[in-house]
């Protein structure tokens, strides 16, 4: 996705976020009876299932016949347990592909937009092949460490001050 395209539309993805985690958590009767039908649910699955409700907002590609998916949050319950919300990381990271700068949530893959964790360990996408460092480079814009992104690094000094994690300058550029 083009990072404009990002810009336009990452306002209304973070006020969807926080609508969503308070309707899902609120003290409505509508939200008390979801989490209660989820806690039957899962007593009645038993200890070999956990079950989850996702709302899921995604952009599908007609071209791509592929989903990007940009908010993804929800409730699970255990063993009939008090259901607890998770949430799906989709913060956008920067990438340059091909000559050209694209932008998709940290956990895809800016080419083939599917799932595509860890890539700083794992630098290959394992559905299109596409190779971290070779066919594409993580954009960094600030001195963030990509791995914990609590630590800094930079060009100079590639090794995080909070993780120790080295940052693979063949993987990266800074912009
Ligand atoms: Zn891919
Ligand atoms: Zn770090």
């Amino acid at each position: 996705m083009n990072p404009d395209t990002f810009n336009a539309i990452s306002p209304y993805l973070e006020d969807m976020t926080l609508i969503l985690e308070d309707m899902l958590q609120e003290d409505s009767d509508n939200a008390k009876r979801l989490r209660h039908a989820l806690t039957e649910i899962s007593k009645a699955l038993g200890t070999d299932f956990s079950v989850d409700l996702n709302v899921i907002v995604q952009a599908f590609s007609s071209r791509e016949q592929g989903a990007l998916p940009l908010v993804q949050i929800g409730l699970s319950s255990d063993n009939g347990d008090t259901p607890y919300g998770h949430s799906a990381d989709c913060t956008p990271q920067r990438y340059i592909v091909g000559g050209d700068i694209q932008v998709v949530p940290r956990d895809r893959c800016p080419k083939c937009w599917e799932d595509w964790m860890n890539k700083f360990e794992y630098p290959i996408c394992e559905h299109c092949e596409t190779r971290l460092g070779k066919d594409c480079k993580v954009l960094l814009d600030s001195d963030l460490c990509p791995f914990c992104e609590a630590g800094h690094v930079s060009m100079q000094n590639p090794i995080c001050d909070n993780c120790g994690y080295e940052v693979d300058l063949t993987m990266v550029t800074w912009g």
